[in-house]
């Protein structure tokens, strides 16, 4: 019994912080999309994007990641529901630093110098990073 009750309270808390994330990112992408334009004089794009808040496919350790788009899929950015409770590094940092992989695209070297001069125009400090 008590599992299931925390399965559902986890359920209802993640969807909480989706909706605060959704918003967050409906506000954010202006301000990305502005700062790419500004640093490398052409227009990003991110497509489609859906928030997940769990800890389901993080690796160990890890706050948040982005999984680009695979075919006519959507772009996920996952957040550990730990950013939005205070456990963990700050939500707005941890979404800001994946939205840069999802408009620079660059899987190889995703913390290459264009990601560093990305993280510098929104103000991520250091320690969020890499
Ligand atoms: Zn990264």
């Amino acid at each position: 019994m008590k599992s299931s009750l925390n399965k559902i309270a986890e359920r209802i808390v993640a969807d909480r912080y989706e909706d605060e994330a959704n918003q967050f990112l409906g506000e954010l992408l202006p301000i990305l999309l502005s700062k790419y334009e500004e640093l490398f004089g052409e227009e990003g794009e991110v497509g489609e994007l859906k928030v997940r808040v769990t800890d389901e496919g993080l690796p160990d350790g890890k706050v948040g990641a982005f999984k680009l788009p695979e075919g006519d899929g959507d772009g996920i950015l996952i957040v550990s529901p730990g950013a939005f409770s205070g456990e963990k590094a700050p939500y707005w940092f941890v979404m800001a630093h994946e939205l840069i992989h999802a408009v620079l695209k660059n899987p190889e070297d995703p913390h290459d110098e264009r990601f560093d001069a990305m993280a510098e125009a929104m103000q991520i400090p250091e320690q969020y990073r890499n």
